[in-house]
């Protein structure tokens, strides 16, 4: 049986926005069963509570933006990557900036942070979202589907014309051990050309080559090099674990996504939740052995029951 899952004490980082540039300070609290990851910014008055939900996701330039206005918060996918990497469900997450902070360009260092507080299993069966029917969204050239599968696989290709990249297609079956080795430290990624764009933009005022991987015309400019020679596409199945998890459920479904980014990520979540005959939601009990235990945290990480 799989019970859902919350942090086993509080714990707080301190890292910078990537887009702002400000340095932020983010706090996680355990919440109890059903709650679902709920953001609180704490440096306005007054601000409303913003739950981790596809239909509250406002923009998706460069990032995926939950809310708006003044109470919008920047930047969530890594984060809720990590915590759905984990299988964490339930979790408060107060935050004294608009951005959550972009610690290294990957998942990696939320993933040491909750290996690090530990992991309480709550008294509650999780509820999964079992794909049913096909579904498929398209733009611009670029797609991104889901169907009916017993575990979360996810099958990305991404193509960028430029040497060090080119096409990329890798796939992912989940498991909290695969997410962690596999996925969790690709880096996000950029082009120096595009550098000056984005910051006259407002945009990735806080980047460099501690928290990205940079390219010029010809190569990767980080001295350490790659962490996968396919870190880019690892880095997309990051990036749309973080998105497909604002649907609030553990899922059991094949993705495939073909030039995909948070936009087209955001609006596969909406098309599913208005489609009522292409999902089921079923406790964890009815799913297959293999598949609970796919979603069985690694020895190294401490549960208290
Ligand atoms: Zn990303």
């Amino acid at each position: 049986m799989i019970y859902q899952r919350t942090l086993a004490k509080e714990v707080q980082v301190t890292g910078i926005g990537l887009h702002s540039g400000k340095k932020v300070k983010l706090k996680l609290y355990p919440a109890q069963a059903n709650t679902g990851i709920v953001f609180r910014r704490v440096d306005i008055k007054d601000s409303i509570d913003q739950k981790a939900d596809a239909i509250s996701v406002g923009a998706t330039d460069n990032n995926t933006t939950l809310g708006s206005g003044k109470d919008a918060i920047h930047t969530v996918e890594h984060l809720l990557a990590a915590l759905y990497g984990l299988g964490i469900d339930n979790v408060y997450i107060e935050i004294n900036g608009p951005e959550v902070p972009i610690m290294d360009g990957s998942g990696a260092s939320f993933v040491f942070l909750l290996k690090e507080t530990g992991v309480q299993h709550l008294n509650t069966t999780k509820k999964f979202m079992v794909i049913t029917d096909t579904v498929r969204v398209e733009h611009d050239g670029k797609w991104a589907q889901i169907e009916p599968a017993n575990n979360l696989i996810i099958d990305s290709t991404i193509v960028f014309a430029h040497p060090a990249i080119k096409t990329q297609r890798e796939t992912f079956e989940f498991s909290c051990e695969n997410f962690i080795n596999k996925i969790s430290r690709a880096r996000t990624f950029g082009m120096l050309r595009d550098v000056d764009m984005l910051k006259r933009k407002g945009l990735v005022k806080g980047g460099s080559l501690d928290n990205a991987i940079v390219l010029d015309d010809f190569k990767v400019m980080n001295p350490e090099g790659l962490r996968f020679r396919d870190e880019f596409v690892r880095h997309k199945i990051l990036d749309t674990i973080g998105d497909i998890s604002l649907m609030g459920y553990e899922i059991a479904g094949k993705v495939t996504t073909y030039k995909s980014g948070h936009h087209l990520h955001n609006l596969l979540c909406r098309k599913i939740l208005e489609t009522q005959s292409a999902y089921e939601i079923v406790s964890a009990a009815s799913l297959t052995a293999e598949v609970q235990e796919a979603h069985r945290l690694p020895n190294m990480i401490s549960v208290t029951n």
